[in-house]
């Protein structure tokens, strides 16, 4: 079994995302655009998940990292899969996209149809090329001997048909299928016997891209406009989804559906940190929950075990994700 290095966990920019979709009012303005972005990065992540099921066919030579985000000394990137041996470096792009998807070589596009509807994407080729050109800026500045860097682009979705324009037979062979993703790598491997990398070198080059890598800082609430007084506050019932809780004998109660909860406010200040602040004062959390009591809230904030800092009324908390 080839060794993940890195997981594949819940992209930090599709939990902010989440906690918008849950905060946003019903009929807020905002509301169809965040759920279309909502409904794009679900389905990326379930294409990225869908590989790993063919991944597991490959052997203990391959060491894989999920949701790599690098710096290339200008801008970042963003890698989905990055397999790693001591001979290459292979990245992978996985595309989640459903209908017939044609690819164009003359206007560099990938073109959707679906539903009586056509609609052009970014050629995933140029995209993978862009990133392997990327990578290898990144390997340069951190002195890593020219390793050779192969890219593939899977089609995940089970029900897309692959489509190419007349007369480029045989163009983007990197593109494939998910389940041909064991070949494909075995193939491309098979070009690349000699290793470049010692298992030192491999372990040394793992430690660097792991320590380099950082999650995109980016805030669905700035990127759609959105000022944070728009959002709901208080704390969501955690069975029926959007209800405000009301907080009674030390439990938190579901006017709607009579659930009982000791700790849905963890939830809640997880929302805060996703989208207002990763640090909380007293004050500042007894707004977002409504809890009228100061010592209430301190008491809450206590529970949870958060880092403070400061002093007095100016301690703030550091909120804790899951
Ligand atoms: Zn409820």
């Amino acid at each position: 079994m080839c060794l993940i290095e890195k997981s594949r966990t819940i992209p930090l920019y599709l939990q902010k995302l989440q906690a918008l979709d849950r905060r946003l009012p019903a009929f807020h303005p905002k509301r169809a655009e965040v759920e279309n972005e909502l409904a794009r990065w679900r389905a990326g992540f379930k294409g990225e998940q869908s590989i790993d099921y063919h991944l597991g066919f490959l052997n203990e030579d391959w060491r894989i990292l999920h949701n790599l985000r690098l710096h290339d000394g200008t801008r970042s990137f963003q890698i989905d899969t990055l397999l790693l041996t001591t001979s290459c470096i292979i990245l992978v792009e996985v595309k989640n996209i459903t209908g017939i998807l044609t690819l164009d070589a003359e206007f560099h596009q990938l073109i959707r149809f679906d539903n009586e509807k056509e609609e052009a994407f970014q050629h995933p080729v140029h995209q993978a090329d862009r990133h392997k050109m990327q990578m290898g800026w990144w390997l340069e500045r951190n002195h890593i001997p020219s390793l050779p860097i192969k890219t593939l682009v899977v089609m995940a979705h089970p029900r897309s048909v692959l489509k190419r324009k007349n007369g480029t037979a045989g163009m983007y062979p990197q593109v494939i299928p998910a389940y041909l993703l064991p070949d494909k790598i075995h193939e491309l491997h098979r070009h690349y016997p000699d290793p470049v990398l010692s298992d030192a070198d491999v372990r040394e080059l793992i430690r660097l891209l792991l320590a380099a890598h950082s999650e995109s800082p980016q805030n669905p609430l700035h990127r759609h406009h959105i000022p944070s007084s728009d959002l709901v506050k208080g704390v969501f019932c955690p069975a029926c989804g959007k209800t405000v809780m009301e907080r009674i004998h030390g439990n938190w109660l579901c006017p709607h559906c009579g659930c009982t909860s000791k700790k849905a406010h963890h939830q809640a200040l997880q929302d805060y940190a996703f989208l207002i602040h990763p640090r909380i004062s007293n004050q500042e959390a007894a707004s977002f929950l409504h809890i009228s009591s100061p010592s209430t809230m301190k008491r809450l904030l206590r529970s949870l075990s958060y880092p403070a800092s400061g002093s007095g009324r100016a301690v703030k908390y550091k909120i804790l994700l899951d």
